[in-house]
C-alpha cells in the first residue's frame, strides 16, 4: 500500500513541500494537501503592487487544487483543527460552506506547513489607524489610502512589533560554531523595501521624499539576520536619502489617529502607520508535544520532529525558520522531499541527509524600476553577506514572479545561480 502524506497547507511551503515530495518519492505515496483557501497569496510583491495602484487581488493569486493536480496531489478545502501525534491523525471542519461536520485523517507521514498568525489583532489602534502590506485586503486599503487621495502628505512610519520567539530551535548548530539566533521581530525585509518604496513614491508623486519617513525597529538593529556589514551599509544610504530611523522600540503599544506609541516609551507623529505584528504560532498548535513554548513545530535540521520521526515542518511555522522568509521554507521544502524518499528506498542517505544550511535571500522593490538585493548566511555562522541595489535586483524581483507563476511554483535550481549572478557579477 502507498504511505499516505497529508500537507497541512498549501502557501509557499505546502506547496513546495507536497511537490518535493512527489518529485523525489515518486509514485510512493498518495499526497494530500489542506488549506482553508484554495489559492495561493503570493505575499512578496504585495508592496510593489500597492505602490503601483495595482490591486494586488488580481495579479498575485495561484489557483492551488489545479497546480497541484498536475503532480497528482489531491487538495481539501477544510479547516485544520486538531494534530494528534500518537495516533497519527488530523482533525478538520469542510470550510467552503459553515456547518460542515467534523472529520478526522490519518496519516503515515505529516507535513506542517500552517504558517503564522499575524497577530494584528494584539495592536492596539490598528483596525481603525494602521495600514500594513502582508495580505490582499491590508495592501488594497493602503493602495487606495495612498492613490484617492486619503492620505494627505503627513509624516509615515514604517517598523515591526516584538516577535516572541520559542525556545524550538536551540542548540541547532546549522553552520560549523553557528545558531538560530533570537530576534525581536519576526521578518524585517518588507519594513525595509516598503520604506524606500514608499520614498520613491512621494517623490514621483510631488509628496514628499525620504525625510518624511521614519524607520522603527523593536531591536538594537533593524533586519540584523542580513548581516553585521550589510546593515550598516543599508542605514548609510537610507540617512543619505533623508530616512529617519529608531532603534530599539522593543514594542508597538498603540497607534493613535496622528502617532504610533511603543514600549521604550517614544512616541512618534504619523499620519500613516505601516506596520508588521508579532508573528504567533496558531492556538492549536500550542501545548503539543511537537511544539516549543511559543507554539512553533520543533525539527531538526532535516525538518523532522526529534520525538515523532514520521512529522515535519517547513515554512513560517517551524521553530527554525528565523528570520520568517520564504526563501527559507523553499530550501526545507527541498529537504523533507529527500527525507521521505530516503525512508521509502527511493534515495540514497549521502543525498537525502544534506542538512538545513540557511540563507537569508531577499530581493526587495525600492521603486523607479530599482531593488536591493541580500545573499546572507553570516546570522547562522556563514561567511557571506552581499548587498547590491540597482536595475538588476528590481528585474529579478519581477522574473522571480513571473517564474514561479509560469512553472507552478516549480522555480528551477538554476533560477537562484542566474539570479546570484547578475546580481552579484554583472
Ligand atoms: C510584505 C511581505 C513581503 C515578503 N517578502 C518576502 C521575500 O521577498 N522573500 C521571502 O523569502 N519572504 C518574504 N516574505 C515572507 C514570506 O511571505 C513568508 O515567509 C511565507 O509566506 C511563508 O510561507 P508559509 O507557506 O510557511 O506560510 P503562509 O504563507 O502563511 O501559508 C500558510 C498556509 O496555511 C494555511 N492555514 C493556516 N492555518 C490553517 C488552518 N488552521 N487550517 C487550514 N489552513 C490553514 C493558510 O491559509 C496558508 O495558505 C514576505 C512577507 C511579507 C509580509
Amino acid at each position: 500500500m502507498k504511505k499516505k502524506v497529508i500537507v497541512l497547507g498549501g502557501n509557499f511551503a505546502g506547496l513546495g513541500a507536497a511537490q518535493k515530495i512527489r518529485e523525489y518519492a515518486k509514485d510512493e505515496v498518495d499526497i494530500t494537501v489542506i488549506d482553508r483557501k484554495s489559492y495561493l497569496l503570493y505575499v512578496p510583491n504585495i508592496p510593489a503592487e500597492v505602490l503601483e495602484n495595482r490591486n494586488p487581488e488580481y495579479s498575485l493569486k495561484m489557483d492551488i487544487p489545479t497546480t497541484l493536480k498536475k503532480d497528482k496531489i489531491d487538495f481539501i478545502h477544510a479547516e485544520v483543527t486538531k494534530i494528534d501525534p500518537k495516533a497519527q491523525t488530523v482533525s478538520i471542519i469542510p470550510n467552503e460552506r459553515p456547518g460542515a461536520e467534523p472529520h478526522t485523517i490519518a496519516y503515515d507521514y505529516l507535513v506542517i506547513a500552517l504558517g503564522a498568525k499575524l497577530a494584528y489583532d494584539k495592536i492596539e489602534g490598528f483596525a481603525e489607524y494602521g495600514d500594513t502590506v502582508s495580505d490582499f485586503y491590508h495592501g488594497n486599503k493602503l493602495r487606495k489610502k495612498l492613490h484617492d487621495g486619503t492620505y494627505k502628505g503627513g509624516p509615515i512610519v514604517v517598523g515591526s512589533a516584538r516577535f516572541h520567539q520559542g525556545d524550538g530551535a536551540k542548540g541547532l548548530e546549522p553552520y560549523p560554531g553557528g545558531q538560530i539566533p533570537d530576534a525581536m521581530a519576526a521578518c524585517e525585509g518588507p519594513p525595509v523595501e516598503i520604506s524606500l518604496g514608499l520614498a520613491d513614491w512621494l517623490e514621483r508623486h510631488k509628496m514628499g521624499d525620504a525625510s518624511k519617513i521614519t524607520i522603527t525597529t523593536p531591536g538594537e538593529m533593524i533586519a540584523e539576520d542580513a548581516g553585521d556589514k550589510v546593515v550598516p551599509q543599508l542605514l548609510d544610504v537610507a540617512g543619505k536619502m533623508g530616512f529617519k530611523y529608531v532603534n530599539n522600540t522593543k514594542d508597538i503599544v498603540k497607534l493613535t489617529k496622528d502617532s504610533i506609541v511603543f514600549a521604550n516609551g517614544t512616541e512618534l507623529p504619523a499620519e500613516l502607520k505601516i506596520v508588521f505584528p508579532d508573528w504567533e504560532a496558531h492556538d492549536f498548535l500550542k501545548g503539543l508535544e511537537i511544539s516549543d513554548n511559543q507554539g512553533f513545530i520543533i525539527t531538526d535540521l532535516l525538518m523532522r520532529n526529534p520525538k515523532y520521526k514520521n512529522i515535519f515542518a517547513a515554512g513560517d511555522c517551524a521553530a527554525v525558520t528565523m528570520p520568517k522568509l520564504g526563501a527559507i521554507g523553499h530550501q526545507q521544502c527541498e529537504i523533507i522531499g529527500r527525507q521521505v524518499a530516503l525512508d521509502l528506498g527511493k534515495m540514497d542517505a549521502e543525498k537525502a541527509n544534506e542538512t538545513l544550511k540557511p540563507w537569508v535571500f531577499c530581493i526587495g522593490d525600492i521603486g523607479s524600476g530599482k531593488g536591493f538585493y541580500i545573499r546572507s548566511n553570516s546570522w547562522f555562522g556563514g561567511d557571506t553577506q552581499v548587498l547590491k541595489m540597482g536595475r538588476i535586483p528590481y528585474m529579478l524581483k519581477m522574473q522571480y514572479k513571473t517564474l514561479f507563476f509560469e512553472t507552478d511554483g516549480k522555480v528551477p535550481v538554476w533560477g537562484n545561480d542566474v539570479a546570484e549572478i547578475m546580481a552579484e557579477k554583472i
